[in-house]
C-alpha cells in the first residue's frame, strides 16, 4: 500500500470560530507544519505600533514593511513568532492588538508582503495554513479547503472565556470587537474574507473542540487517500 500524501489544507473563517487551536492539533496528529497566518499580520501590527506609526497610514506601514524581518519558527507547541529577532509571540495577542490589526491587514502592500512569505512556506506541502485568504488568494490550489465558522455570540463567548484571566474585559466588548473585525475583514477590498465554493464549511456551534478536531482530520485523511490511490 502506497503512503497517503503530504497535502495542503486551507482553513479560512471569521474571528473565534477556533481556526488555530483546532488547526494545531490536527497538524500535530497528521505531522504536518502548521502557520497561523493571522499571527503575520499580528506581527507587523505590534511592530506598527511599537514603532509608534499610525496604523491607517499606508505610506508609514509600507516604509516600515521595507526593514522588517519577520520570522515564524515551529516549535514542539506549534511556533514562536519574531520581529527584528524579538519573541513577539505573547505580545501579538493584546486588545491593542486586536484593535488594530485588520486596519493593517487590509493594506496592500502588508498582503503582498505576507503572502509571499506564506506560499513559500507551504511549498513542501504537509501543512495547514489558517486565515481569512488561504482558499481564495494565498492556496488556490490547495488539496483540501476547509471554513470553519460558528455565530458571533459562540465565538465572542470562546475568545472572552480565554482571556478573562489575562485582562478585564467585558463578553459584550469582545462580542463587539469580534463583529468589528468580521466586517472589515468580510468587506474590504483586498482579499475579503469569503467562503470559497469548493471548501467543505464547518459550523462549530454545535460540536465539541474534539468533534471539530475528529471532522476536520477525517476529511484531511480521505483527501490524502484519495490523493494516492
Ligand atoms: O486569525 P486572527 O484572528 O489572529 O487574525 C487577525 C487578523 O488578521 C484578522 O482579523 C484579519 O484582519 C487578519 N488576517 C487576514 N488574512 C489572514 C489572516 C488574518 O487579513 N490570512
Amino acid at each position: 500500500m502506497s503512503a497517503s500524501k503530504r497535502i495542503s489544507i486551507a482553513v479560512d473563517g471569521p474571528a473565534g470560530a477556533g481556526k488555530s487551536s483546532i488547526s494545531k492539533v490536527v497538524a500535530k496528529k497528521l505531522g504536518y507544519l502548521y502557520i497561523d497566518t493571522g499571527a503575520m499580520y499580528r506581527a507587523v501590527t505590534l511592530a506598527v505600533l511599537r514603532a509608534g506609526a499610525n496604523p491607517a497610514d499606508t505610506d508609514a506601514v509600507s516604509h516600515l514593511l521595507s526593514n522588517l524581518t519577520l520570522r515564524m519558527e515551529p516549535t514542539e507547541e506549534a511556533f514562536r513568532v519574531y520581529v527584528d529577532d524579538n519573541d513577539v509571540t505573547d505580545a501579538i495577542r493584546t486588545q491593542e492588538v486586536n484593535a488594530n490589526v485588520s486596519v493593517v491587514a487590509a493594506q496592500k502592500a502588508v498582503r503582498q508582503y505576507l503572502v509571499a512569505q506564506q506560499r513559500e512556506m507551504a511549498l513542501a506541502g504537509g501543512v495547514i495554513l489558517d486565515g481569512r485568504d488561504i482558499g481564495s488568494v494565498v492556496l488556490p490550489n490547495a488539496d483540501l479547503k476547509i471554513y470553519l465558522t460558528a455565530s458571533v455570540e459562540t465565538r465572542a463567548k470562546r475568545r472572552w472565556l480565554e482571556m478573562k484571566d489575562n485582562e478585564s474585559v467585558s463578553l459584550d466588548d469582545v462580542k463587539k470587537s469580534v463583529a468589528d473585525r468580521d466586517e472589515m475583514d468580510k468587506n474590504r477590498e483586498e482579499s475579503p474574507l469569503v467562503c470559497v465554493p469548493d471548501a467543505v464549511v464547518i459550523e462549530s456551534d454545535n460540536l465539541t473542540f474534539d468533534e471539530t478536531v475528529d471532522a476536520m482530520l477525517k476529511l484531511a485523511t480521505d483527501v490524502a487517500n484519495k490523493a494516492e490511490a
